[in-house]
């Protein structure tokens, strides 16, 4: 599959301190694209520069052939994008979150009746009626996934979608997820769950906005000898660690981890 976005030597620093060090990678058309780290090692960074909500400091982001920066607005047409924490207007109910989302992304008055008319058939009338910030988080990050699909994007970024939400939920999220794909979308999936990558076609681990990390899990786990993501991510970020050149992690120059080595130097 050819690559859909790519990220080419993208940095972001806030005044001294920088948040995503020169990284690269690339989106394939139709995968589901798994993007580790724990807190704060820069993952909302990535995706807000992917979308055009964040200025890069450095470096280049293609979406289909075409800068980012420059084709923003035809580009702001096919991605949609679900945030950590704004993924609703907090003081809103459903009903009115689908108005104004779906004004603000220039959808015509009567696609967004009709998107209305299909939360009702899907959503229980009482919690139609709650804030936003009052819903259920399980059912709150369903409804936040309907409003971010309203313009059937074709590339679709995912902050943490499942954070705060029961297994079953999130179970439920990756299979929705797992039936965008079919559809053919894109999707970036960033996470600090490590047990819910299974459905990821490929995997990115980011550490410190360093990419210590990339390949499809299963050949992942092949060649670092490893039993689970979770293994291969704590050794990831243990090697980054003992690397005394820090940088791009090793393991992103496929060489197995090496158990009698300390250094990559030595
Ligand atoms: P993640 O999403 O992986 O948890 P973030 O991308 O939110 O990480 O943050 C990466 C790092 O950048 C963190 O250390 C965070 O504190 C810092 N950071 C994020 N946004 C800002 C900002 N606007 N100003 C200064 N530092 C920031
Ligand atoms: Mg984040």
């Amino acid at each position: 599959m050819p690559d859909i976005i790519e990220v080419k030597n993208l940095t972001k620093c806030f005044g001294h301190f920088t948040a995503v060090n020169c990284i690269n990678f690339n989106i394939k058309q139709g995968e589901i694209l798994g993007f580790l780290g724990p807190n704060g090692a820069g993952k909302t960074t990535t995706i807000k520069m992917i979308n055009g909500l964040l200025k890069k400091s450095s470096g280049e982001i293609l979406v289909k052939d075409l800068d980012a920066d420059t084709h923003r607005k035809e580009l702001k047409k096919i991605m949609g994008y679900m945030s950590q924490k704004f993924s609703l207007y907090p003081l809103l109910n459903s009903l009115e979150n689908i108005e104004f989302f779906g004004g603000i992304s220039g959808l015509p008055g009567k696609i967004i009746k009709e998107k209305q008319t299909l939360i009702r058939e899907t959503v229980d009338p009482t919690v139609l009626k709650l804030k936003s910030a009052d819903i259920p988080p399980g059912i709150r990050q369903k409804i936040a996934l309907f409003v971010c699909l309203m313009t059937d994007p074709e590339i679709i970024l995912l902050d943490e979608p499942t954070s705060g939400v029961d297994p079953e939920v999130r179970r439920n999220f990756w299979s929705e997820i797992y039936t965008l794909k079919q559809q053919g979308k894109t999707i970036l999936v960033s996470t600090h769950n490590l047990d819910e990558v299974e459905y990821a076609d490929r995997l990115l681990i980011i550490h410190k906005g360093n990419l210590i990390v990339e390949g499809e899990p299963e050949t992942l786990l092949k060649l670092h000898r490893k039993e689970s993501v979770e293994e291969l991510f704590k050794d990831a970020i243990l090697k980054y660690e003992e690397d005394a050149s820090g940088g791009q992690g090793a393991l992103l120059k496929n060489r197995p981890l090496d158990p009698y080595k300390t250094s990559d130097k030595a």
